[in-house]
């Protein structure tokens, strides 16, 4: 690691009270009501609402848009001791300046990230992004959604699937082609208000994980929007989407390091005062090998994290290596932990009265979204191969 690496990662005081304040967050506030908000695929938004409050959404983005701006380093640090508690408050946290908000921020004028950002930073609007589609996921070029100019508008036809927030998102960024023929040059980034006439939102209930989050189809039938509503020029829009998922997936990596230290946390708790054959699970090595496993792969996908946030807060423009790393090492790791971490809970790892069984089903999302690991997998592989030109190392 090179010097500068090591010191933009290191915990500084700043860092330290910002972490202690983000425990405390979450033993006071969220962690008494996770469970029952899960069961219910309720999204907690008098939670979210409290800490944007401190200054926590999107905090890294800069205070001339309403934003704390925080380094990514910290805001990583944020992201994963929430994250300990619910990810899906980190997940909150992480929107405005991650999956809903970077290409806004990146290719946006300055009216519309006033207008679409800075609401958003104090927790007076939500909103959500929709690039999924119900024949394309990874290959988001492939999309099938239409746009047309007409006049000072578009027209935009098309249906969007497996997209969050549509409980109360009051808007929406989504992506269509001009044409189909064109790939990757005829994608448009628009912003759709939740009200505009032809949008009917439909969320999936019971999923395997992430409950919270109200998830599902987002079907445009003659969606009409203004000029102004376009992010970034005509044929921009594959850019305003990759922006924003390649900064999604330092989010999603550092929630995932959060879950999987809750993963140890609860492990290592139970582990001590669970006793069979007259002694504590713990005393088995067997047991403490899942353990040591847990440690590993949870502190390895920690410097991964941290280093990624450190090429951000350096101004590395596309650091895709680093992010592959990241979300792959977090979220295997995190999968990985919630499997022992059930193993280790026995029987009580399948009930509701331990918090594992959610971490169980929300790790195995972890693997799917923000580009699935198989790829991720294969982009490390392409770097170390030669067959990727620039590699960030
Ligand atoms: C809870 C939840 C919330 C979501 N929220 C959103 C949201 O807010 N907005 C949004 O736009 N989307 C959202 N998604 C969708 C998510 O981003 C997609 O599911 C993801 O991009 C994968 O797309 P897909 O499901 O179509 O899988 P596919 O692209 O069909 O891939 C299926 C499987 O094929 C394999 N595969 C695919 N490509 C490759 C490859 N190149 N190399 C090797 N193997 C490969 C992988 O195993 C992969 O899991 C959400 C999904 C879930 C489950």
């Amino acid at each position: 690691m090179k010097n500068e690496q090591a010191e933009l990662i290191a915990d500084t005081a700043e860092r330290s009270a910002l972490r202690d304040a983000a425990r405390r967050f979450a033993a006071n506030e969220i962690a008494s009501q996770v469970a029952e908000y899960d069961r219910a695929e309720r999204f907690p938004l008098e939670i979210v609402r409290q800490a944007a409050g401190l200054g926590w959404l999107g905090a890294v983005i800069e205070p001339e848009f309403g934003g704390t701006g925080l380094d990514w380093v910290s805001f990583a640090t944020l992201i994963e001791e929430i994250s300990r508690v619910c990810h899906v408050v980190g997940l909150a946290l992480s929107l405005p300046s991650g999956l809903v908000g970077a290409g806004i921020l990146e290719y946006g004028t300055e009216e519309q990230k006033r207008r679409w950002i800075t609401p958003l930073l104090r927790g007076e609007t939500f909103a959500g992004a929709g690039v999924t589609e119900p024949g394309s996921g990874t290959d988001v070029a492939n999309m099938a959604t239409t746009c047309r100019r007409d006049g000072e508008s578009y027209v935009i036809n098309g249906a969007k699937a497996w997209i969050s927030m549509l409980d109360i998102g009051d808007w929406f960024i989504t992506f269509a082609t001009l044409d189909r023929r064109l790939g990757r040059e005829g994608v448009c980034a628009f912003v759709v208000p939740r009200d505009a006439p032809g949008l009917t939102l439909r969320p999936y209930k019971n999923k395997l994980g992430f409950r919270p989050l109200a998830t599902g189809d987002l079907v445009l039938d003659d969606v009409r929007v203004g000029a102004e509503n376009r992010i970034g020029e005509e044929g921009q829009g594959y850019a305003v989407a990759m922006a924003a998922v390649e900064t999604g997936r330092l989010s999603v990596a550092a929630r995932a390091v959060g879950l999987g230290q809750a993963c140890i946390d609860a492990s290592t708790a139970y582990a001590r005062q669970r006793r069979v054959m007259g002694q504590p699970i713990g005393r088995f090595q067997l047991v403490q090998s899942m353990i040591t496993d847990m440690v590993l792969g949870v502190e390895a996908a920690r410097y991964f994290v941290a280093r990624l946030a450190a090429c951000k807060d350096r101004g590395v423009p596309r650091p895709r290596r680093d992010a592959s790393l990241a979300k792959l090492q977090a979220t295997e790791a995190a999968m990985s932990a919630a499997t022992s971490a059930v193993q280790i809970h026995g029987a009580y790892g399948v009930s509701e009265e331990y918090p594992v069984a959610r971490y169980f089903r929300d790790a195995k999302v972890f693997q799917i979204i923000e580009g699935n690991n198989q790829l991720h997998r294969a982009m490390v592989a392409e770097y170390a191969l030669g067959f990727r030109g620039h590699s960030h190392a």
